[in-house]
């Protein structure tokens, strides 16, 4: 059996998550190590490793993630003010942890991408 997946532990609450929104589809948590003071990470209640297996399948979870990120500023207070939502995908990404998650940060300047 493969190890269990910490975000699909803490979906389920068999691990302490600091919930910021949930709904059917899509679940939002506290990073444990925020990188801001605004850093929520927006999952699928459902497994799915990275934005590259999002398939034809999964269009309405993506969408819902979308909106869910966007709910998240409002819920945080800062979509106003502006935020980053970013899904690090692949090894060259750093990515960690391999359930999609788009991390929502806000709460401080960020440099532009350029
Ligand atoms: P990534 O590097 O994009 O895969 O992001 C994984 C994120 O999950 C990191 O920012 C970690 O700080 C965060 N993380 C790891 N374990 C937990 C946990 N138990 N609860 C909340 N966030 C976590
Ligand atoms: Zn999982």
């Amino acid at each position: 059996m493969s190890d269990p997946c910490i975000f699909c532990l803490i979906v389920a609450g068999n691990i302490p998550g600091t919930f910021v929104y949930r709904d059917e589809v899509v679940v939002a948590f506290r990073d444990i190590t925020p990188r801001a003071p605004v850093h929520v990470l927006v999952v699928p209640a459902e497994h799915i490793e990275s934005l590259a297996t999002l398939d034809e399948g999964h269009r309405e979870i993506g969408g819902r993630l979308l909106q869910a990120a966007a709910e998240v500023a409002r819920i945080e207070g800062v979509a106003e003010r502006g935020y980053r939502v970013v899904a690090n995908t692949g090894p060259e990404s750093g990515s960690e942890v391999a359930h999609l998650h788009l991390h929502v940060l806000a709460g401080r300047p960020m440099r532009g991408m350029g």
